[in-house]
Order: structure tokens, then C-alpha cells, then sequence
């Protein structure tokens, strides 16, 4: 995970795209109201991408396919955009994990062990 985050920091640097100050408050601020936004804003459209896909199974269903066929199809009529709308919202959760210096796949780590001992597992 560290090398997807790398790779979207490098990416961001051949952009040209400049850093944020990240001691300033008020462009700190701007940057996390603005990245938030289009974080969201990416989330919406992984919903919209379902959907589309449930509308489309409802659809083919209506004409007489078989619901699981209809919803096979459906799912791979969307897989590319879903892709990369899910793209989209990981490259906005690495731009905010590079900002607070984060390693994304250490705080997944130490989540999954939080859940596994609440359900004592
Ligand atoms: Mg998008």
C-alpha cells in the first residue's frame, strides 16, 4: 500500500501539482475542504455506478432474462467505469494520507486487529 501511495505522490510531482503547506492553517484548510468535496464527490459516483447496474438488471430482467444472468451481465456492463471510480477514491484517500503522513496499509492493519478483538476472534 505504501507503493500506491508513493506512486500517487510521484504522480502528483510529474503533474507539477504544487504540495500544500501542511503547517499553514488556512491552506491546509482550503486543501481538506476541497479534497474532502471530491473524495465525496467520487463516492457518489461508485453509487451511481451501482446504480446503474441494478437499474440494468431490473431492466433485462423485465424482458425475460433470468434475474442472476441479468445481474451477471449488468455487472460487467459497468466494471470499467466502476473501476475507475473506485480509482478515483483511492487516489483521494492517498492524497489525504500523504498529507497527515500516514501509511494507509499499517492503519488498515491496526484496524482489522481492533475489529478481530471486538468480536474476539
Ligand atoms: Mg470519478
Amino acid at each position: 500500500m505504501k507503493a500506491v501511495q508513493d506512486m500517487y505522490q510521484t504522480f502528483q510531482e510529474e503533474m507539477g501539482w504544487a504540495p500544500v503547506d501542511k503547517h499553514d492553517y488556512q491552506s491546509s484548510k482550503e486543501f481538506l475542504l476541497y479534497i474532502h468535496m471530491l473524495l465525496t464527490t467520487e463516492v457518489a459516483e461508485v453509487a451511481e455506478e451501482f446504480r446503474k447496474m441494478m437499474y440494468r438488471t431490473r431492466d433485462l430482467a423485465e424482458t425475460g432474462m433470468e434475474i442472476n444472468e441479468a445481474y451477471s451481465q449488468a455487472k460487467q456492463e459497468i466494471r470499467e467505469n466502476l473501476g475507475k471510480e473506485l480509482a478515483d477514491c483511492l487516489a483521494y484517500l492517498c492524497k489525504l494520507a500523504n498529507f497527515f503522513d500516514y501509511d494507509l496499509e499499517e492503519e488498515l492493519r491496526a484496524k482489522l486487529d481492533e475489529i478481530r478483538k471486538r468480536y474476539n476472534k
